[in-house]
């Protein structure tokens, strides 16, 4: 069936699920099958709210918050968060002492990240988890926090995976999130920034200029034409069958 002006609202993950495999984006995307649950996308969820939270209520006047406080307000969300998301952290299956370890890894994210804060006083929050929306390119996208510097705009992605490395999955994403914000606010974005949590350093930096923005206006073009179709046979598997177990229900 072709579609005349259908266009499917992409967002950085759908095209980066697309280009690990077609028939994962087939499933979770137009079959719309639910994810299987993992500690790491629960984890992720967990610090993603807290830090929202913070972003929500820390001052955006830029005088120094103290360390210690910032850190015992990040923990005290964290024990509630993590308390919340309980029954289904349990569901997982794993033991006591693995959960007790991710909890631990979480904590350690936090205590970065507020030392990381307190070198950086001056640092303006302006939005926290924004979405960005274009339905010229089909796109749609909510960035973590989007912080102004002498006036000029950074996105922020919080990042709760262990190793501290610039993926292509995560450039593809910084790419889409650098179009979308130039379309969304019709001014350019200077640079997205790669918070890993996990480590003690500052953010890495991904510079926005034209070849990053073309890779992107690409990366979205083909993917908008490569899923018009909504028949399974146009989605081959081209990861091996893994895709299958990602799923509950396949
Ligand atoms: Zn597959």
């Amino acid at each position: 069936m072709i579609r005349i002006g259908f266009k499917r609202i992409l967002s950085p993950t759908a095209i980066n699920t697309y280009l690990d495999c077609p028939h994962k984006f087939y499933l979770r995307y137009i079959k719309r099958l639910k994810t299987k649950p993992s500690i790491y996308l629960i984890r992720g969820n967990v610090v993603h709210r807290v830090l929202a939270r913070f972003n929500q209520h820390s001052p955006q006047t830029g005088h120094s918050l103290a360390l210690v406080q910032m850190q015992r307000t990040l923990l005290r969300d964290l024990a509630q968060e993590w308390q919340r998301s309980l029954p289904s952290l349990q569901a997982l299956g794993l033991s006591e002492e693995q959960l007790r370890q991710f909890e631990l890894e979480s904590q350690l994210m936090l205590i970065n990240f507020a030392a990381w804060k307190q070198r950086n006083p001056t640092l303006l929050v302006t939005r926290y988890e924004a979405r960005l929306v274009s339905k010229k390119l089909g796109l749609l996208g909510i960035v973590d926090a989007i912080h102004d510097i002498g006036g000029e705009p950074i996105v922020v992605d919080y990042k709760t995976s262990r190793r501290p490395e610039i993926t292509p999955e995560i450039e593809r994403q910084a790419a889409i999130y650098a179009l979308l914000y130039g379309e969304f606010f019709g001014r350019p974005l200077e640079e997205v920034w790669i918070h890993f949590l996990a480590s003690e350093g500052d953010p890495e930096a991904i510079r926005v200029d034209d070849a990053l923005l073309h890779y992107a206006r690409t990366l979205v073009e083909s993917t908008h034409q490569n899923t018009i179709s909504e028949q399974e046979e146009d989605y081959p598997c081209t990861c091996g069958g893994r895709c299958e177990r990602d799923f509950i229900n396949t």
